[in-house]
């Protein structure tokens, strides 16, 4: 049994008020592992609010956090299932720390992304003692997590185009919420084809609008072809597309998140693929 000082220790080491270290132990090859519990026994009801301390499963796991003194750190969690009084079923507790269903802490995955937008994932990979595919898996998770697909509220768009690779046939489409300047999506695409020039082109002419709406709708049909994933994406935002074209007066937020990026395709060479490169520029303006 581990002694009431050394236990200490570890709480002051890993800081997380809303637990306290139960057991410790060293595996070798593997990592410091610390066995914790809450110390408010009780958890809030998310269906009525009403508190409960009626366990009803254990549920332990492990959970990677911030690596401490060049060892790896693995935190043993209990989310048990609690049972409510009041609506009679079970319902799992939460930690503050760590987001439901993931496998690491909160705080990890904020020092990943940070240490991904100033470098590159092998290196962030070397330095936390995680292979690349795990930090790829964080970036990803914490990625949907940011919920972009369409998001509430979006009222006007804009919409840019760079090339991902210097000296490559690799252009990309970056999509911009233009109220909160920053860039929702950023598309793959085949060739340079002016994406942006062809929509302002159509939007330009004097037709009228039901006309224009007929050309743009039959130039997305074509986009098909070499927005192979993302033409849903530019069909879903339609009706926000069609304002920003109206009225262009917010030119220089769409420029201002285009330099940004291109910032962050010179500085980060080695992007195994488009999605790497997609998912490290959003997360830097999201986070
Ligand atoms: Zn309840």
């Amino acid at each position: 049994m581990s002694s009431f000082a050394e236990l200490n220790i570890f709480n002051q080491i890993i800081k997380l008020p809303e637990v306290k270290v139960k057991d410790y132990q060293f595996i070798d090859g593997f990592g410091l592992v610390l066995t914790l519990e809450k110390i408010d026994k009780k958890s809030a009801c998310p269906r009525c609010g009403k508190k409960s301390e009626r366990l009803h499963q254990n549920h332990e796991y492990l959970v990677r956090d911030l690596p401490h003194a060049e060892q790896d750190v693995f935190l043993r969690v209990n989310r048990r299932q609690l049972k409510c009084d009041r609506c009679k079923k079970p319902f799992s507790e939460e930690f503050d720390f760590i987001e439901k269903t993931r496998t690491y802490t909160k705080r990890l995955a904020q020092k990943i992304i940070t240490e991904v937008v100033e470098s590159d994932i092998k290196n962030v990979a070397e330095r936390n003692g995680l292979s690349e595919r795990e930090v790829e898996t964080i970036l990803k998770e914490q990625f949907s997590d940011l919920k972009l697909d369409k998001p509430i509220g979006l009222k006007k768009l804009g919409i840019d185009e760079i090339a991902w690779v210097k000296g490559h046939k690799n252009y990309c489409a970056v999509l911009v919420d233009l109220e909160t300047r920053k860039p929702i999506d950023i598309l793959e695409k085949r060739t340079q084809d002016g994406l942006k020039e062809k929509l302002r082109s159509i939007f330009n002419s004097n037709k009228s609008e039901v006309v224009s709406l007929l050309k743009l709708t039959h130039w997305l049909k074509k986009a098909a072809t070499y927005f192979p994933d993302s033409c849903g994406t530019i069909i879903r935002w339609f009706a926000e597309i069609i304002p920003y074209f109206k009225n262009r007066t917010t030119q220089g937020a769409v420029e201002g998140i285009n330099n940004k990026l291109k910032l962050i395709k010179r500085k980060g060479f080695g992007f195994r693929n488009f999605d790497n490169f997609r998912l490290r520029s959003l997360l830097s303006f999201h986070f």
